[in-house]
């Protein structure tokens, strides 16, 4: 307890800090609206206090061992890194928190900000469910309620999870407008909340958005890399070659990354989809074929169409599919502190059969991406080497999927 308490304090991540305007270099930045800059100015006061709040820091740290489970463990994947022929591969299984991936660390601290600020609801959009599942889990634990707005092409694509968010008493939203998903998703929640600034916060998915998002969602998520660090210390006595993890926004990446920005012997990588291939127009790789721009109110590398349109975007994990990336994400790639490489959806599917019959684990098709890099590098590594993959989530959300895409 006493441990949590004291790495819970404020400073851990100063490295990537947000200027006073939102900024990370050139990057992120405050929303213009005057009535929603001054919502998110009393977020982020509202998170500034709680997180230096005892009762705040008791309360997470017994929610993270009763609840979530935490700490999840690092498991040694010895078949899989075996299969390989080179480094040895670890996980950090994030898979087996409660909900079975990492969004459920941010969606316990952005309600429980969202009651310390006297909120009476959460709002927020999903694409494939994964985020609306994860909060209306945690407002139901908090007793608050939960409004989740969603493409109509998402509802009818993810049931299981619209089925889920309904049981936990969340309300879900339809919205039709233009192609039904993501995008429109997050404009018609922006619109709700507008109307409602006073009674909800807005809840979002990932380290992205305008500021104080990014600062939030990655503090919450930095019990990963920290916990990681120190399990990986006691397990191996050193610190791993590198550490991978798969992004869509980049919340699980920078949760793991913050752990061990402090070290520049250790390579952080962040894994974007391939989609069907980089010389296509069907992928996601904002990073690695981006440009400066904007989305969403926020500064960041983005996909852009012809027109200088955020562009349509392609991954066969509906969590990576998105033509931005945090602004965190995008200094530390022109800072050189971290590398941003890709997989292809066809390596992601070998990479999810690979580990679910190798070791045991059918891992979300999002982390199948960050395991496929790993498999790739590692037989090029030697065997005393080693590789942390941030194991984001457990795949059971995609077996019907799998089942129609790979011949068993
Ligand atoms: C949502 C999701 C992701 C992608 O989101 P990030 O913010 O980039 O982490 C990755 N893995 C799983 C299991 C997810 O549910």
């Amino acid at each position: 307890m006493t441990t949590d308490k004291m790495t819970d304090s404020y400073g851990l991540h100063h490295s990537i800090l947000p200027s006073n305007d939102g900024l990370y270099g050139e990057f992120g930045g405050k929303i213009e609206h005057p009535e929603l800059a001054k919502a998110m100015d009393d977020i982020e006061q509202g998170f500034r206090e709680i997180i230096k709040d005892e009762d705040f820091i008791e309360e997470m740290s017994r929610l993270r061992q009763t609840y979530v489970g935490r700490p999840s463990p690092i498991f040694h994947a010895r078949r899989l890194s075996a299969h390989c022929g080179g480094a040895q591969i670890y996980f950090k299984r994030e898979d087996l928190n409660h909900t079975g991936a990492h969004k459920i660390n941010h969606c316990l601290g952005e309600v429980l900000l969202a009651k310390k600020l006297g909120k009476t609801k959460v709002i927020a959009e999903t694409g494939a469910g994964q985020h609306g599942v994860a909060l209306a889990t945690a407002a139901a634990l908090m007793g608050l309620e939960c409004e989740i707005h969603m493409g109509v092409v998402d509802i009818e694509k993810e049931h299981p999870n619209v089925s889920r968010m309904k049981i936990l008493g969340a309300k879900i939203v339809p919205v039709s407008r233009g192609a039904g998903t993501l995008k429109e998703a997050v404009d018609s929640a922006f619109e709700t909340y507008l109307d409602e600034l006073d009674s909800s916060l807005f809840a979002i998915g990932s380290a992205l958005g305008p500021a104080p998002y990014p600062e939030i969602v990655s503090y919450f998520q930095s019990v990963v890399g920290r916990e990681a660090r120190t399990q990986f210390l006691e397990t191996t006595g050193n610190l791993p070659n590198k550490v991978v993890a798969c992004v869509g926004g980049g919340s699980n990446a920078i949760g793991i990354f913050s752990g061990f920005l402090g070290d520049k012997e250790v390579e952080k990588v962040g894994v974007e989809p391939a989609g069907e291939g980089l010389e296509t127009s069907n992928h996601a790789a904002t990073m690695t074929l981006g440009v400066k721009g904007a989305l969403h109110g926020f500064k960041c590398y983005v996909l852009l169409d012809e027109d200088g349109e955020p562009a349509p975007v392609h991954s066969i994990a509906s969590g990576l599919d998105y033509p931005g990336v945090g602004p965190q994400h995008s200094l530390l790639r022109d800072m050189g502190l971290a590398t941003y490489e890709s997989a292809t959806d066809a390596e992601c599917l070998d990479a999810f059969m690979a580990l679910s019959r190798l070791e045991g684990i059918i891992p979300a098709l999002e982390t199948a991406h960050a395991i496929a890099y790993a498999m790739r590098v590692a037989k090029d590594m030697s065997p005393d080497e080693t590789i942390l993959v941030n194991l984001s989530g457990r795949g059971d959300k995609d077996i019907d999927f799998i089942l129609d895409k790979v011949k068993l």
